[in-house]
């Protein structure tokens, strides 16, 4: 911590101190701009290149990343993913490319593209896919967009209602409200399913379609979504999967099967490229026969001139300037392709493993609102603890200080002081087993010495952080003081 401090730039910084020496100019000098645009009190530090490169490598160490260690953050999928896939999409024929490049020189990406979009319908048991949307909710934006431009185009613009489960991710209905639908909101019951009478009750002529996550956000499996399917499509409305969490349904089981009319997937959890890394994501969106029509374009097509770009007929538009992002795919691909059918069940299977072992032995210190075999993550509530004072983001808090990343909290809304922890399949039983001792742990500690939460964490570089004004007002210059 302190040896940290000292490392901070404006400490050593003094006047007359090089990091690096410029070359001979061997250029004629150019005149300077006007003096209005010209900066006099540039107050930049000066340093050697030991002590930058110091401060650099100091700060870089205080990012928290899944190659650093575990992080169960629930809904993210937060797995390891094989660093070759990287290496794959780096390849120069990939990386390199155009969008807009003659397509008789870009055949194999084209062809990667319609393989990765068949792999993916198959994976949904839909007929066929879209990779445009770059990121889960603008494949959400995608479905919604489809079903009413479909409801139009049978006459039926008039159902002008979304139906969303209470527990749904908040991007389900913020994306509905984008497209000028109305939300209803439909309650789950007590045992975390959605409530079938409510939903009953709630659907009439006017609605469009129900947005319905599987696993839901409670990360359980509805075994009653064959009814809900029947119930939605009675009343000629549409079922939307948001399927941004697959990781448990990899080769088990079938959006298209369950019902579903179209479903968005979320290629930076389940498929190899991490997500919420700020980095680029895609959220492909797949659909049933009566719908690929209006699929987001582009799509990719074979014919007899090879594969080429193509906009289906009643397509909704472009959601972006080329084709989705690309370094995405590729790692997608590169990830179906390795493990292969036998391979992605075995994915699931552990992902659901691994969840179920932490629910098990977490149990008994952490109350537990769904007492059922959950899919790819467990959500428990700190109620337990609330009444000895020790919340949520105090138990999140402090288990930094075990070297561990929180898992979400209070996410879904529907559980109070929700903890939801997702282990994925990556991690080993060491990992877990020390996880879950930190857990007990803490739990321990919350009855004995509730205090040292509150004031958690206590060994970060920074300690609790003004979480709101860090996202509404980030400060992403650096300043000398
Ligand atoms: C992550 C997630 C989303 C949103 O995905 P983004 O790529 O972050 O936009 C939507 N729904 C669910 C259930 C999710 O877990």
């Amino acid at each position: 911590m302190n040896k940290d401090k000292q490392l901070l730039l404006p400490g050593i910084s003094k006047p007359g101190k090089v990091g690096c020496r410029l070359p001979e100019l061997d250029v004629p000098a150019a005149e300077l701009p006007a003096g209005n645009l010209l900066r006099r009190k540039l107050s930049l530090p000066e340093v050697s290149e030991a002590e930058l490169v110091r401060y650099f490598t100091s700060i870089s160490r205080r990012n928290y990343g899944i190659d650093t260690g575990f992080y169960p953050l629930g809904s993210c999928t937060m797995k390891y993913n094989p660093k070759w896939h990287e290496d794959i999409a780096r390849l120069p024929g990939f990386c390199y490319i155009h969008p807009y490049q003659p397509v008789d020189t870009v055949q194999g990406a084209l062809r990667l593209m319609f393989e990765l979009q068949e792999a993916l319908a198959e994976i949904t048991g839909m007929e066929a896919t879209s990779l445009a949307p770059m990121a889960g909710a603008q494949g959400e934006l995608a479905s919604l967009l489809m079903i009413q431009a479909y409801h139009q185009s049978r006459g039926e613009s008039h159902r002008r209602k979304i139906l969303v489960p209470d527990s749904a991710h908040g991007t389900n209905p913020a994306t509905a409200a984008m497209c000028g639908f109305e939300v209803n909101t439909i309650p789950s019951n007590g045992d975390g399913n959605l409530d079938l009478t409510s939903l009953a009750n709630l659907i009439n002529e006017e609605s469009a379609a129900l947005t319905l996550t599987m696993p839901t956000t409670l990360g359980l499996f509805d075994p009653r979504v064959a009814e809900v399917s029947a119930i939605v499509h009675d009343r000629g409305g549409l079922l939307i999967g948001d399927g941004a969490n697959l990781n448990s349904l990899l080769g088990k089981v079938k959006f298209g099967d369950l019902g579903f009319d179209c479903v968005q997937l979320n290629l930076h959890k389940t498929f190899s490229t991490p997500h919420g890394g700020g980095g680029p994501g895609s959220g492909p969106v797949c659909a049933r026969a009566e719908l690929t029509d209006f699929l987001p374009a582009p799509v990719v097509i074979r014919d007899k001139k090879g594969y080429q770009s193509a906009t289906p007929d009643k397509s909704i538009g472009r959601l972006g300037a080329a084709c989705g992002n690309f370094g995405v795919m590729v790692k997608a691909y590169a990830y179906i392709r390795s493990l292969g059918a036998e391979g992605l069940k075995e994915v699931s299977e552990n992902a659901v493993l691994n969840a179920n072992y932490i629910k098990e032995k977490l149990k008994a210190c952490y109350h537990l609102p769904y007492d059922r075999t959950c899919m790819h993550e467990v959500v428990f509530s700190g109620k337990k603890q609330k009444i000895k004072g020790v919340t949520t983001l105090d138990i999140a808090k402090r288990l930094l200080d075990y070297g561990f990343h929180p898992p979400t909290i209070y996410f879904p809304q529907v559980v109070e002081e929700a903890i939801m922890i997702e282990p994925t399949e990556t991690e080993s039983r060491e990992t877990l087993d020390s996880f879950i001792a930190a857990m007990v742990e803490i739990a321990r500690e919350a009855e004995e010495n509730p205090d040292l939460l509150h004031t958690a964490p206590h060994n970060t570089p920074v300690r609790r952080l003004d979480e709101v004004s860090a996202a509404r007002k980030p400060v992403l210059r650096w300043e000398m003081k």
